[in-house]
């Protein structure tokens, strides 16, 4: 049993099981919650009550296999070691607006998107809920920094890790745990229309983000193998929907290709396919990954502008952590090679 990927109500009921008063549940978990790495550090739980939970139960803590800092901004990359040996990044950035933290949701990734690093080798295995947040709570505690914002854009694709993202979520906003606010929470997916609509209703105040990446079937099918099913109008229909439900303008998320996305004319498509919408573009300019021969656009500027006179706001992702592998899945990547 893995502790701390339960819920207060579910250690409620494992210690009303063990004959212990209810207060002790609020106890472990906020200690879990303040990433203790052992139960011995549980100072005001029994010392009896401490051998209980050893044996019956696991307490996740990951080691720092690799730590990044950036010259540039001051970044941190990590490379986190899990318990059965594999390896996961954090990012750690600082904005003026509060530290955010990228986290990873799965070791590798199934979706096969041809301009990124961290789906080369496939999806390995999920994260359970309490290796998501432990990459919040151990970021914060070994970098000392306060963090108020987490975005969901690490390696791994969240919804095809739903359950475990969905309790993630539910921990790391829990008054008694993290406490961080949906609304400082972004959740990045390629777009699996079927996840999208069952998290619709349930209302969640976070941000949706959806890479989108091309505004045509024939080029988005290119970069990303996952629109092969969908389709980018019912995606867009599926967008339009969770709008309609959940009243959060969805961030579309483009990363600029040279020759490749980056036309006046698909401008143009890309405004289209908007009209109507509340939305919001963010434009980052691609990260080279080694294995890839696609190049970083020129034309970043100039296709945000063409945009923004078709009415649509769009923003550039300032790049962050240039000079330590920062983007998803580089460093795992580059670590695996090594080894
Ligand atoms: N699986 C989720 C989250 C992953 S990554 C998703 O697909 O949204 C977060 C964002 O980084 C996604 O928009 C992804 O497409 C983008 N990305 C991946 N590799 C990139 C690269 N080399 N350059 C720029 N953006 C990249």
């Amino acid at each position: 049993m893995e502790i701390k990927s339960m819920t207060p109500e579910e250690l409620s009921d494992y210690f009303r099981e063990l004959g212990q008063p209810k207060f002790r549940a609020m106890q472990v978990f906020r200690w879990l919650h303040q990433g203790a790495e052992s139960f011995d550090e549980m100072s005001n739980i029994p010392k009896t009550l401490r051998e209980t939970l050893k044996k019956d139960c696991v307490l996740s803590a990951p080691v720092v296999e690799r730590k990044q800092v950036s010259k540039l901004d001051g970044t941190i990359k990590y490379l986190w070691k899990l318990s059965d040996g594999n390896c996961i990044e954090t990012v750690l950035m600082r904005y003026k607006h509060g530290n955010t933290v990228c986290v990873s949701s799965q070791v590798g990734c199934n979706m096969g998107c041809t301009f990124c690093a961290s789906t080369l080798g496939g999806k390995v295995r999920d994260l359970t809920p309490a290796e998501i947040l432990d990459q919040v709570l151990f970021t914060q505690k070994d970098s000392g920094e306060i963090i108020s914002n987490i975005v969901m854009m690490g390696i791994g694709e969240p919804l095809d890790n739903y359950d475990n993202v969905l309790r993630f979520l539910s921990l790391v906003n829990h008054p008694d745990g993290m406490n961080i606010g949906m609304r400082h929470i972004s959740l990045s997916t390629c777009g699996l229309i079927n996840k999208i609509d069952k998290l619709a209703p349930l209302g969640l105040q976070l941000t949706l983000s959806v890479s989108l990446h091309a505004p045509d079937d024939e080029t988005r099918t290119k970069l990303m193998p996952v629109n092969q099913a969908v389709g980018v109008d019912a995606l867009m229909e599926t967008c339009r929907r969770y709008f309609e439900t959940t009243g959060r303008r969805i961030s579309y998320e483009y990363a600029m290709i040279d020759g490749v996305n980056d036309s006046d004319a698909q401008a143009d498509k890309l405004a289209e396919l908007l009209r109507g919408q509340p939305g919001h573009v963010n434009l980052i300019p691609l990260n080279n990954v080694a294995e890839s021969p696609l190049k970083p656009s020129c034309r970043v500027r100039e296709f945000q502008q063409r945009l923004e006179r078709h009415g649509v706001t769009a923003t550039v992702r300032r790049k962050l952590g240039g000079d330590i592998d920062a983007s998803c899945g580089q460093l795992r990547r580059k670590h695996i090679h090594q080894q």
